[in-house]
């Protein structure tokens, strides 16, 4: 498969490894970069530089002419993808543009919330979700192009139905086609251990990579208030961060020191590598690698002092260890309808959704009734739901919470923003917790593995109902490939379609970032 690559080889050979990020903020000059990015090229084990895209929901360069200057001098990228003002058809682009350069390590995200600013568009768009990011990758490597794809989880999540679904959606996008995985940053090993543990339970042999961030004061402050979402130190480390950067060095020698020991913890976890964030000097990074081999046989013993966490978190092997919690009830409206799929099949090939389908074509052929309908199905919706009317309902596999009430629009689970169960975009909770917790009352958690295909946009502001039963929405069941084949765009129903609104969005705006 492809010419070499070496984060591939190292991961395919279980070679503990090391992948250095680059943040292609505007902040960092781009010859600087490319400067550490050939100093980076020659330190032993470090098998490619992950570049950025606009990480933390703000501006920076084009992570792809980065990794290409990058290649050329000499370290393998791993470019960013995010899913922020991008379309379908804009997501197929891009990674059209890193298959032609040649580009094979891609990391699929959904991306940070942007930040509001003059340059952005009022409401971001948020086709695709990295789930689906994932599937159009793995779509596209069935065409040839040899895609290596990672993908992010976090298990430094601490109640229940974050972090259960960071692993749902970990399992998602693994089985939707990404290669690999690496972690959010944390400082609790009890959450790194976690992790592996549950993807061996589960039999799954994917490599994941531990985020070691080489963590200063100010990054510290600043992931102690939540910034960048999903990011987050707890007060203890906080103290500890304050107090070395009292030191002449500025607490540069503590930092790196905790940096190499946690790779030494990774790697006696069994992580497949490190990823390492915050500090990409070149001579720093030769000193973590060195450090924590030295440090190998003590990973124990630095696990237990890596123990930053909330007060209470939740840990997966206490809460199965404690007595089982009491769910909260699914409520009214969920059993209603839950009652009324039971008393009325339609789901399959039945008399009633036979009856029905010829009573939608007959709406169907008629724009006026067709319209009333629609208008008929939001004002039943809009008031239980938040419906938008997107066209492609997937209630049903969503214990009834509308996906157009994410700010992000996902489909498939939460994002890496979330903190104790709150969105990152809205002083609210995250819609996913109520996803979660029908599911589990329900126990219905497996059904949460189901992949869902992005919304055919096409559709936005027609009946779901007429949809549905004419099997022209997208939705698991009556899925749609997302790669358009060049020249089968109106041949029929081939990837979900762009509006005019969207595509501008796309094309005027910029990237954002995150996991
Ligand atoms: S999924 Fe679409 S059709 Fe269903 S409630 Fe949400 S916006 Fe409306």
């Amino acid at each position: 498969m492809g010419t070499a690559n070496p984060l591939r080889e190292a991961l395919q050979a279980g070679r503990f490894c090391y992948v250095v990020e680059l943040v292609a903020s505007r902040l960092t000059r781009e010859a600087r970069l490319l400067e550490v990015a050939s100093q980076l090229a020659r330190v032993p084990g470090v098998v490619a530089g992950s570049i950025t895209s606009y990480a933390g929901g703000a501006m920076g360069h084009d992570p792809i002419r980065v990794g290409t200057a990058a290649r050329a001098r000499g370290l393998t990228p791993n470019v960013h993808l995010t899913c922020v003002n991008r379309d379908v058809a804009a997501a197929q682009r891009a990674l059209e543009d890193l298959n032609a350069l040649s580009i094979e390590n891609v990391f699929a995200l959904t991306g940070d919330y942007p930040k509001a600013s003059g340059a952005q568009p009022e409401k971001p768009v948020f086709d695709l979700g990295s789930v689906q990011l994932v599937r159009m990758m793995a779509e596209m490597r069935e065409r040839g192009a040899p895609f290596w794809i990672a993908a992010a989880v976090s298990p430094f999540k601490y109640t229940e139905a974050d972090c259960l679904y960071q692993y749902l959606m970990l399992e998602k996008k693994f089985a939707a086609g990404a290669d690999y995985a690496v972690t959010q940053l944390g400082y609790d090993a009890r959450k790194f251990r976690e992790l592996r543990a549950y993807l061996d339970e589960r039999g799954i042999r994917k490599p994941v990579l531990g985020s070691v961030y080489v963590l200063a004061a100010k990054a510290a402050e600043k992931m102690s208030k939540g910034e960048p979402p999903g990011c987050w130190v707890a007060p203890g480390l906080l103290e500890k961060i304050r107090e070395e950067a009292q030191a002449p060095d500025k607490g540069a020698a503590a930092r790196l020191e905790r940096a190499a020991r946690m790779v030494a913890i990774v790697r006696g976890l069994g992580y497949a590598g490190a990823y390492l964030g915050g500090d990409h000097q070149a001579e720093h990074i030769r000193w973590i690698i060195k450090r924590s081999e030295a440090l190998a046989g003590r990973w124990e013993e630095f696990a237990e002092e890596l123990n930053y966490a909330p007060e209470q978190g939740y840990y997966r092997s206490e809460a199965a260890a404690a007595a089982p919690a009491t769910r909260k009830k699914r409520g009214a409206i969920p059993a209603i309808l839950d009652a009324l799929g039971k008393a009325l099949p339609v789901n399959r090939d039945t008399a009633l959704r036979r009856l029905l389908a010829r009573v939608f074509r007959r709406v169907d052929a008629h724009p006026a009734a067709a319209h009333a309908l629609e208008r008929l199905e939001y004002a039943l919706k809009r008031p239980l739901f938040g419906c938008e009317a997107c066209g492609n309902c997937v209630l049903g596999h969503m214990e009834y919470v509308c996906p157009q009430s994410c700010p992000k629009h996902l489909r498939n689970g939460p994002c890496g923003g979330t903190f104790q169960g709150r969105c990152e975009v809205l002083d609210q909770p995250c819609i996913w917790v109520g996803v979660y917790e029908r599911a589990a009352a329900a126990g219905r958690l497996a059904d949460l593995r189901t992949f869902i295909p992005p919304p055919d946009r096409k559709l936005t502001g027609t009946s779901s109902w007429v949809n549905y039963f004419l099997g022209r929405d997208n939705r698991p069941g009556n899925e749609h490939p997302l790669v358009t084949i060049r020249g089968a765009e109106n041949a029929g129903r081939a990837a979900a379609p762009v509006s005019a609104g969207v595509e501008r969005a796309a094309a005027g705006a910029p990237e954002q970032a995150g996991r």
